[in-house]
């Protein structure tokens, strides 16, 4: 049968690519379809209830800047907020929420149910329509036919998917879900050059059968908190009650249960060919990689506000069940834990990146995209992003427009996808501010002011959000201005009261901007002090939001001057050779990634290096250093 519409863009998988997909889609106006197999499950989260982190959070703000949901579904659904590397400078600093898992996949839900011009559909996609290397259009599995001019795959995890406890196997998409095989299947044929990769999850406790006098609390952010959306949507609703998260850690006994256990997990038994997260690793890997650490944390994290069920962050396993509850039984606090869920890893397919163009459309077959885990990538903020990307250029090609390839200089939605079609991928993706040269620039903080132009370009938001942002610019620029224009002689009474707010002395006429640069200066403080001295300035003009936008941007003009000479200079470094016999080992500050892959791959040169997938710039700025400093003590 041929179902009676054709769509401008359909798009297979309602999990975090998907949905970001058909939204965006349907923004820049296409006539979308979602088809997902199970209406129910959109926007789910497979593993941690939690969004964001390093890298991460910056991701969702962008996302949230391009007019997509993750941040506002995130803020609808936290229970506990948290800015991890609050006191490592604004470029680092990322927002992390706990969600509540059921009030996550509620509100996406309620996202995609609005718009006009997007329909839903329940059913697996098996095959797509193909003729003369163009996507027409899929069949479902109840034997429908769907035309449209463009197609968006984003089947996460579920391609081929093998579930694995201990020695048990079944197939899957992820656990409860059906894996799809025809679609997998198709795909293979098709010609992309398919990989496989692997994943975990922990077991889930039951939180009535936990001692938590044996924890250590951790309340998230009460004050200030740092909400995802910039766009102030949860914050005229009520707030969601806010949780408490504890922290315990495994011991020798748990580790030892895990070495003898070591021969029964398909992990380390080779029955999983695929590579895990590196930076997510299962207990097994870390006892065995770690092997000198007598103990790891463990975040024990509430799974949502209406439920005892608690996700233990730090334990994801293969291990047989019995094993599983040995091991969660022998940690402080959770000698009477009940597992409610055993954990279990995943293996599935993905397609090669490379096959990509930077607009996530595929090579091979025209009008076809790819977004999300089926590009090698890990994480629902890595998703996100690609889907919002392939879903708006799926919707622009469609209506014959230019698409929008982000810049890694201006985004890391941009870094994410430059790293992935040119590097490939052989280990599931993950992002880390590490990955960008201009991360000083490419802060969470300043996401809608990097974005918001770009957004309204490519039909990604409304003229009204646009014109807020825009404000919020043009204010910005205001107080900048008016800072660099204000003189501070150095009078006598001028000085006192210079002393009595700043703790330092006056010596010789600064600019109030120059003021701001110092480290302990903060904009509230000089605000304070320059309408008390009566130089001229008046504070209502400017909210506190602005006002701290210029104290971040004036605060780090220094040090972005510093890096973009930096990444001048590793422009011209990438022609030094490294010698055969360079020992990495001897390499201070190098991660654990690229010294693994640089002592394996040996590049030529640095250029060689920078090629390589998880060779980060700053390693490569770390190397072209030490090797510069190497040629300078040789002896002539
Ligand atoms: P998914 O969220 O997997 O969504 C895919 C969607 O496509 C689903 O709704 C599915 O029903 C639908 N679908 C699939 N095939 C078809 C078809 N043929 N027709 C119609 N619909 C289809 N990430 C981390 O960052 N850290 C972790 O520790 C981590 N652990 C994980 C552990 C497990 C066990 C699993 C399963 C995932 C884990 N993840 C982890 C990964 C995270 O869940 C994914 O990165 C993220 O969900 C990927 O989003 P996606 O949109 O690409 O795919």
């Amino acid at each position: 049968m041929q179902f009676k519409k054709k769509y401008d863009v359909i798009v297979v998988g309602g999990g975090h690519a998907g949905t970001e997909a058909v939204l965006a889609s349907a923004r820049v106006g296409a006539s979308t379809l979602l088809i997902t197999q199970n209406l129910d499950t959109v926007g789910q989260m497979s593993c941690n209830p939690s969004i964001g982190g390093v890298g991460k959070g910056h991701l969702v703000k962008e996302i949230d800047a391009l007019g997509g949901i993750m941040g506002k579904a995130a803020d609808m659904a936290a229970i506990h907020y948290k800015t991890l590397n609050a006191s490592k400078g604004a470029a680092v600093a990322a927002t992390r929420v706990q969600c509540d898992r059921t009030l996550y996949k509620k509100s996406v839900k309620g996202f995609i149910e609005k718009p006009e011009n997007l329909d839903l559909y329940a059913d697996s996609v098996q095959d797509l329509i193909v003729e003369k290397s163009s996507v027409k259009g899929v069949i479902s599995k109840g034997g429908i036919k769907f035309f449209s001019n463009t197609v968006v795959i984003t089947t996460g995890t579920f391609l081929y998917g093998k579930i694995f406890v201990g020695n048990m196997t079944n197939e899957g998409g992820r656990a409860g879900d059906l894996p799809c095989n025809e679609l997998a299947s198709r795909l293979r044929k098709f010609g992309f050059k398919c990989g496989r990769l692997k994943t975990g999850t922990p077991p889930r406790l039951d939180g009535r059968t936990l001692d938590y006098s044996q924890f250590e609390e951790q309340w998230g952010d009460t004050k200030d908190t740092p909400f995802f959306s910039f766009s102030n949507f949860p914050r005229k609703k009520k707030f969601n009650k806010q949780v408490c998260c504890w922290i315990t850690k495994t011991n020798k006994v748990t580790h030892k249960i895990i070495e003898d256990s070591l021969h029964l997990s398909p992990m380390f038994s080779g029955i999983i060919k695929g590579s895990g997260p590196r930076y997510c690793p299962s207990i097994e890997d870390k006892v065995v990689r770690f092997s000198g650490k007598d103990s790891h944390h463990i975040f024990l994290e509430p799974e949502g506000l209406f439920t005892n069920e608690i996700y233990p962050n730090g334990v994801s396993t293969s291990l047989p069940i019995e094993a599983q509850i040995k091991m969660i039984n022998s940690i402080l606090g959770l000698e009477k834990a009940h597992i409610l869920r055993p954990g279990y890893a995943i293996e599935y397919d993905y397609y090669d990146p490379r096959c990509l163009f930077s607009t996530l459309e595929t090579k091979r077959i025209a009008n076809l995209f790819f977004a999300g885990q089926i590009n090698g990538t890990t994480g629902y903020e890595e998703a996100a992003a690609q889907g919002l990307i392939a879903g708006m250029n799926a919707a622009r090609k469609s209506a014959q427009q230019s698409m929008f390839v982000p810049d890694r200089k201006e985004s890391y939605i941009g870094v994410l996808i430059d790293d992935l079609v040119t590097l490939g991928v052989t280990e599931p993706y993950r992002m880390f501010t590490s990955r960008a040269e201009n991360r000083l620039n490419l802060r969470e903080d300043n996401a809608n002011l990097r974005l918001y132009k770009v957004a309204l370009d490519f039909g990604l938001i409304s003229a009204s959000e646009f014109k807020k942002t825009n404000q919020i610019s043009i204010k910005i620029k205001e107080l900048t201005t008016i800072l660099k224009k204000i003189k501070i002689q150095p009078k006598p009474d001028m000085k006192k009261q210079f002393h009595t707010f700043f703790g330092t002395e006056l010596t010789k006429l600064v600019s109030a901007i120059d003021l701001l640069r110092r480290p302990n200066v903060r904009i509230t403080n000089l605000i304070r002090f320059l309408e008390e001295t009566n130089l001229g300035f008046e504070i209502n003009d400017f909210s506190s939001s602005v006002q701290k936008q210029v104290e971040i941007q004036t605060k780090y003009e220094g040090y972005i001057q510093r890096q973009n000479a930096e990444n001048n200079l590793r422009a011209t470094s990438l022609k030094i050779n490294i010698p055969l016999e360079f020992d990495y080992q001897k390499v201070k500050g190098l991660s654990a990634e690229a010294l693994q892959k640089l002592s394996s791959i040996k590049p030529k040169t640095l250029s060689q290096a920078s090629r390589i997938a998880g060779v980060t710039p700053a390693t490569i700025s770390l190397l072209s250093v030490v090797l510069k400093k190497m040629k300078k003590t040789e002896p002539a």
